[in-house]
């Protein structure tokens, strides 16, 4: 945590540099949700990284902070590059939960930017302490850190060692993660934590990655899904462990959930309060069919929209064409594995 009045205390050189800064920060703000909170132009010294970013809230003291997703539009650069190829074509969210003076805020975003209007518009709320959750360690979550350097920032275990294992090369990135701000607060399997009079519960998934870790509100019954869920369909970047990924959709699926926000979807559905159930079974279809080297070859022979046709007509997922690029990603992910193939359990 942190009390942005004590900030004379910081030892983070960065922060101790923006402090002065947030009060003359103007940042585009169009929050979706029909009946609450003001909405703020954008004013025309925005900065440029953050121009297209939208504040939603699904849900009252819930905001998604939601960038991308934005037909033919780049952010960083035209050269492929992780920030575009990875998170803002295809959208991208991180989150806060706030109460009174509290906020929680679920991974830090594609930029400094980017976390410096997350942490600009806490302040505006009044949120004057702050902490930090890393949903796993991939570069789209955690590139924000440093502007909350200052805080409790909260990771699996799992996410630290693997946040060190790639932490040369993700200070190497175009751009860079540089410095790439490690957590500081860690746990193993579960974590119960409270928001005002909210209780948070974190959870250890292996799904999409080894270590998700989820964000789960027992009472209210959301599930904060972190990447181990996705709208249109996952990104596979551990092809060995889709068998396992398989069975832990499954125990996602027992649990009572009644509203997903996922890092990675539709806008209009998490401003309007997310998902169901069905973004899981969808996302274990697509897993269950592409670990099968025969549907596989089909999948390679038809389009994304035509293989996933069942669950974009119940409406499960929605089809936005920039995951054709990640449905031949996923598939060449399975030619790239050394040995057989992955069987499922
Ligand atoms: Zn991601």
């Amino acid at each position: 945590m942190v009390n942005e009045s004590s900030t004379k205390r910081l030892t983070c050189d960065y922060f101790a540099g923006l402090v002065m800064d947030f009060d003359e920060l103007q940042v585009s703000m169009v929050v979706q949700q029909a009946d609450t909170i003001d909405q703020k132009t954008a004013g025309a010294d925005l900065p440029k990284l953050t121009s297209t970013l939208r504040i939603l809230q699904p849900f009252p003291g819930i905001y998604a902070y939601y960038d991308g997703r934005i037909l033919g539009k780049r952010l960083h650069s035209g050269r492929p590059n992780w920030l575009d190829d990875g998170a803002y074509s295809l959208g991208i969210a991180s989150y806060a939960i706030v109460d009174g003076r509290e906020a929680l805020v679920y991974d830090t975003h594609i930029s400094l930017a980017h976390a410096r209007a997350v942490r600009d518009h806490l302040k505006r709320l009044g949120a004057t302490s702050i902490r930090v959750v890393l949903s796993h360690h991939h570069d789209d979550h955690v590139a924000g850190n440093e502007v909350f350097c200052d805080c409790e920032i909260i990771a699996l275990e799992l996410t630290a060692a693997m946040l060190a294992e790639n932490r040369d090369a993700m200070e190497n990135l175009d751009p860079p993660i540089k410095p790439l701000v490690m957590p500081n607060s860690l746990f193993r399997d579960r974590l119960d934590l409270a928001v005002g009079a909210r209780r948070i519960q974190l959870h250890h998934f292996n799904i999409h990655s080894a270590d998700g870790a989820v964000l789960w509100l027992p009472d209210e019954r959301i599930l904060f899904a972190g990447d181990t869920l996705e709208d249109t369909i996952t990104f596979i970047s551990e092809a060995q462990n889709t068998a396992q990924h398989i069975e832990e959709l499954k125990r996602m699926r027992k649990w009572p959930i009644r509203r997903i926000l996922p890092n990675h979807g539709d806008p209009e559905r998490i401003a309007a309060g997310g998902y169901d159930a069905g973004l899981i079974d969808a996302n274990r279809h697509y897993l269950e069919r592409i670990i099968d080297p025969g549907e596989r070859e089909g999948f390679a022979a038809s389009t994304l929209e035509d293989a996933i046709a069942d669950d974009l007509a119940s409406g499960a997922i929605s089809y936005f064409p920039p995951y054709e690029s990640v449905h031949r990603q996923n598939i060449a992910a399975f030619k790239a594995l050394p040995g057989p193939d992955p069987v499922p359990a």
